[in-house]
């Protein structure tokens, strides 16, 4: 199945491929200042595949903070949060902000925190756990 996202205007956009329904989804809520901020609620599937998607003239806004090991996209146009992306060995893994999905019915969320990780374990974690990209934007 394909999940499309996207942002309040429209301009960036997702669609991410999964065999998971909706409700057996791992969603997580980070429990970093920054993730709070948005009231971001996450999903990855380490199986299923994400391709980004930008209308013409339109990029990402990226903002990277504390390890500096990924880029947080938003929308330059509306400011719409849409998930995490980072690159490990030349292949790109992301989070994304189920917010921007309109679904119902989704499960519990689980809360996580990652303080004190170190970038190596980050990572480590990131590739086994989030969703690869197939068009990284
Ligand atoms: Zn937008």
């Amino acid at each position: 199945m394909i999940y499309p996202g996207h942002c309040h205007c429209g301009a960036i956009g997702f669609r991410f491929e999964t065999a998971l329904p909706v409700h057996a989804w791992s969603i997580r809520i980070c429990e970093c200042e920054f993730c709070r901020a948005h009231g971001a609620l996450y999903t990855a599937d380490p199986a299923g595949r994400v391709a980004f998607n930008a209308q013409i003239g339109n990029r990402p806004r990226r903002y990277l903070f504390a390890s500096r090991t990924a880029d947080f996209l938003f929308c330059e146009n509306c400011g719409v949060y849409l998930g995490a992306m980072t690159e490990i060995s030349g292949r790109y893994f992301a989070v994304l902000n189920v917010n921007t999905m309109r679904l119902a019915d989704l499960p519990r969320p689980a809360h996580r925190s990652f303080e004190g990780e170190s970038v190596e374990h980050r990572q480590e974690r990131r590739q086994r756990t989030w969703t690869l990209v197939v068009n990284p934007l």
